[in-house]
Formats: structure tokens, sequence, C-alpha cells
């Protein structure tokens, strides 16, 4: 199918992209960054435009750097370039593994950071990740930029804290330290590859010791949620497969199971038992990455 005729504007900078936001308020106008998500909604009728800002050759809102704590990635930067970066692996596991593990080649040599995490789609398995990495968004709109945890940017269901005249410039994680572990697993869809479940987790270790978990999972809820019962539970505890496989049975506990995700390939049931398993494997693939904790980039 094709899209509904659009108005098309090429942005050369995060200044021009925000005024041609704002010049344009009046109608519905969506951003063009990887376009793997909003140009399958334009052709199939879901979405139309009147107005699309191509943001993708933006220059100064692609790239990473590794800066004293923190890991900074352009919104523009695709998942390619995050999945074959030694130092995001390094320096910030859980979310590498999350983004080596979206779609396939084609689809991350397209697909962005700041559109994952901006669509906010339940089943993306950057926002899992992202929050477990205890990431921060970076939004600029025409009053300047201000930073967003990721604990209060998803909202819901393709809901974010970007405004209407914001834009997403870049995400920020904290650089995690030898004593820090992460590990991102998923269930794939066999159909599309989307995560049925996914989850992340990032724990800090001392000795043999959990000092703190932090644990997120995606397309669960209708936005990535932490598993708080699990890290509550691992805290002080010893680092074994036993510890974990106790905290792992309560992932979803305080979660309401009515409003977890229902579609063709699981009920909210499945889903929550899913969550239990994957949650286990995480922590103990972050857990295994005391020992080698440098994980190569991806092929
Ligand atoms: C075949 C296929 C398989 C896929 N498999 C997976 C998968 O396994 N896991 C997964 O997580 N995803 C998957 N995706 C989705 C893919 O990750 C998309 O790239 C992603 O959801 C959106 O990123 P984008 O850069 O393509 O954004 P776009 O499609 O360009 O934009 C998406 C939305 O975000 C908004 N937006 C984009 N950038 C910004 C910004 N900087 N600031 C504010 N708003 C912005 C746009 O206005 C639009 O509404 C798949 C997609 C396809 C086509």
């Amino acid at each position: 199918m094709f899209p509904e005729e659009f108005d098309y504007y090429r942005a050369g900078s995060i200044d021009e992209a925000i005024s041609l936001l704002g010049e344009h308020s009046d109608g519905d106008t969506e951003i063009l960054a990887g376009g793997h998500s909003l140009l399958p909604t334009m052709k199939s009728g879901l979405s139309s435009p009147d107005s699309v800002i191509d943001i993708s050759r933006v220059d100064e809102m692609s790239g990473i750097s590794v800066d004293g704590d923190t890991v900074t990635i352009g919104a523009t930067t695709n998942y390619a370039a995050v999945a074959d970066s030694d130092e995001v692996w390094e320096s910030a596991t859980c979310l590498a593994e999350a983004v080596s593990k979206i779609g396939d080649k084609q689809v991350r040599n397209r697909g962005t950071v700041g559109g994952n995490i901006a669509h906010a789609d339940p089943a993306s398995d950057l926002t899992g990740a992202f929050l477990a990495s205890n990431g921060t968004v970076v939004v600029q709109g025409p009053d300047g930029e201000r930073r967003v945890a990721a604990d209060d940017f998803f909202l819901g269901m393709y809901a974010t804290a970007v405004e209407p005249d914001e834009i997403v410039t870049k995400i920020e994680v904290p650089k995690t330290g030898e004593d820090t572990v992460g590990a991102y697993v998923k269930k794939p869809s066999p159909a599309s590859g989307y995560p049925i479940v996914g989850v992340g987790a990032v724990v800090d270790i001392d000795g043999d010791t959990i000092q703190s978990a932090r644990i997120a999972a995606n397309n669960l809820m209708d936005h990535a949620v932490r598993l708080t019962p699990t890290e509550d539970a691992l805290a002080g505890e010893p680092a074994t497969e036993e510890s974990v496989a106790a905290a792992a049975e309560i992932a979803t506990d305080d979660l309401d199971e009515m409003m977890m995700m229902e579609d063709i390939e699981a009920s909210p049931e499945f889903r929550a038992q899913l969550a239990n398993v994957f949650t286990e494997r995480a922590l103990n693939a972050a857990l295994d990455r005391v020992e080698s904790p440098t994980p190569a980039a991806a092929d």
C-alpha cells in the first residue's frame, strides 16, 4: 500500500528540526529517523501525518561516546553501530545485548536508538534494557534541553514523556564498573523476531554478594516495567543460582495479571510465566559475566 500524501522536510540540525516541528504544530507531524516503525504504519494507513520531518541526516544527533561515568548514544545512531561497539558492550552490556538482538541485520542497519525509545512499542527490546540500565533520555524543544529518567519516560503503549514540540536528541546510560554485570534475554516470536517477553538485568556485586539489581521486562505490560519484587529479594543475597531462582519466582508478584499484554502469541498467564523464567535466565547470564565481564561485540 502507498501512504497518504504528506509534506516532507529534511532537517540539517537539531534546531532546524525543532523549528520545523513548531511551524507544523497545527497538523499531524511525525519525525522520521530509521523509518522502520513509521513507514510500515504509514503504508498500512494506521498513520497519515500531514508532515514528516526527516532527522536521519542530522550529524550532531549521531554517534557514541564514553566519557567519565556516562555512555552517550545519539538518537539517530543505528542499532548496528551500537551492537558493533566494543565500548558499549564493555560499559553498558545489557543495552548492547538488547540492541544486538533487534530484528535482523537489515533492521539493525536502519533502525535508530532514539526512534526505538521514542516510539515506545511495548515489545521493543531496547525499552526494557534501557530501564534496567537506569538510563536517561535527553529531549530538546523550543525551551531548551531537559533530561528524563527512564523510570519516568515510558508512560504507556506508544506513550512517552516527550512533548509534541520536542525531540529525543540522545540517551545516556551510567557506565558500569568492574563490579557490575548485565544481560538481556528474550523469547523471540518465531514469526517476527520481536520479543514475546524480554528481560534486562543489571547487577552490582560485592565479592559473592549481590548488592543491588535493576531488572525490567518489555512486552509484559503496556510499557517496560521494573520487576521490583525480584530486585528487593536479591539485595544482600549470595550470588548463587538458588537465590536467583527463588527471587525470579516472584518477578511479577506486584503486577496485575489482568493488565498484562494479551495477543495471538501469548496469554497473560503465559507471559507471567515467561517473565519469571526469563528473569532467572537474564540474572544467570549477567552473573556468568562476573568471570568474563567483557563480551565481544556482536558479529
Ligand atoms: C522487520 C522488522 C523487525 C523488527 N524487529 C524488532 C525487534 O525485534 N525488536 C525491536 O525492538 N524492534 C524491532 N523493530 C522495530 C525497529 O526497532 C524500529 O526501528 C523502531 O521501533 C523505531 O526506530 P526508527 O529509528 O526506525 O524510528 P521511526 O520509524 O523513524 O520512528 C518511529 C516513531 O518514533 C518517532 N521518533 C523517531 N525518532 C525520534 C526522535 N529522535 N525524537 C522524537 N520522536 C522520534 C517518530 O515520529 C515515529 O512516531 C522491527 C522493525 C521491522 C520493520
